[in-house]
């Protein structure tokens, strides 16, 4: 049995990486359906009123306020502190947790796992960001006809949606392929000066 007496804050940051809030809510047996959402195991609910966000931001139940990230989840859901819920996630997942005994390479390999991850969280954001405000200016612009940037939306609005589709379903894809991100450069600088 491994020894869990020195969980640091890497162990932490280590479990919540690797797991998204839907794998530890479905694991424990809460449903997760269209549009994210779930039964509430901490009220009695009968209509799933409890939000479960993509990736690592956890959840939010608005109708008994609960919220927090998947340790503070399992936390709640066993009666346990954050310490041990994140024990229990580690055991649960087998995500190598306490890095006493691990070797230099293992270390380095788990940096670089978290620094990925870290990278990969930015770059969605971002995209999300530049190509929403894309969107939103190209349905503006298909609108009105005597617009500079009509044709440009009649054209690219689809494109658009697809690639914001695909930035949602595989964000590590998305960023693998150059092309794309090369086209995010773009489109972030010709947005810079419209309207104007
Ligand atoms: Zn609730």
């Amino acid at each position: 049995m491994r020894s869990f007496r020195s969980l640091t804050r890497e162990d932490y940051a280590e479990v919540k990486s690797r797991l998204s809030m839907e794998k530890v809510a479905e694991f424990y047996g809460y449903q997760v359906k269209r549009g994210g959402v779930c039964l509430c195991p901490f009220h009695n609910d009968i209509h799933p009123s409890m939000k479960i966000y993509p990736d690592d931001r956890g959840f939010y139940c608005w109708v008994c306020g609960k919220g927090g990230d998947v340790i503070r989840f399992t936390a709640l859901l066993f009666g346990l502190t954050d310490r041990e819920a994140c024990r229990k996630l580690a055991e649960d997942f087998s995500i190598p947790v306490t890095h006493e005994g691990e070797t230099y390479r293992e270390r380095r390999e788990r940096q670089k796992r978290q620094e990925r991850h870290e990278q990969l969280q930015k770059f969605r954001k971002e995209a999300e960001k530049i190509l929403s405000g894309y969107r939103i200016l190209l349905c503006e612009a298909a609108r009105d006809p005597s617009s500079a940037h009509f044709v440009e939306a009649l054209q690219e609005l689809s494109v658009v949606e697809y690639r914001l589709e695909c930035l949602r379903e595989n964000p590590a894809e998305y960023y693998a392929d150059r092309k794309a991100v090369r086209k995010l450069g773009e489109i972030q600088k010709r947005t810079a000066g419209w309207n104007k």
